[in-house]
């Protein structure tokens, strides 16, 4: 497997998610700004919230990114955490950021 082509995607899409995140962030502080503003409306109440929780996801892909690459770079990208066993590379072209294999995701699913 390529994985200097990977670490190259996963930081192509690691710019994009910081540069949503910047994005999120400045409408974040508008949201605060109209909320702080009109704390009865609910409707700006529900936007804010909706902002929060993209924040919140595009925290979490980012944290998954910098994980991927970090594995990659110590040479454990594509090994699952728990079984020690290869991922797959069919399983790492759908699920780029996996850790587990699906013998051990299956397992932490019962
Ligand atoms: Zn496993």
């Amino acid at each position: 497997m390529d994985y200097l082509k990977i670490k190259k995607q996963l930081m192509n899409k690691r710019s994009a998610v910081v540069k949503e995140l910047d994005l999120l962030t400045e409408e974040l502080a508008e949201r605060e700004e109209e909320s702080s503003e009109q704390t009865d409306d609910a409707e700006v109440m529900q936007k804010k919230l909706e902002t929060l929780d993209m924040i919140k996801s595009f925290t979490d892909t980012l944290n998954s990114i910098d994980d991927a690459i970090k594995r990659i770079e110590k040479g454990k990208y594509g090994i699952c955490a728990h079984c020690r066993k290869p991922i797959g590379n069919k399983r790492l072209q759908v699920f780029p950021f996996a850790i587990y294999c699906a013998n051990c995701m299956d397992k932490f699913d019962e």
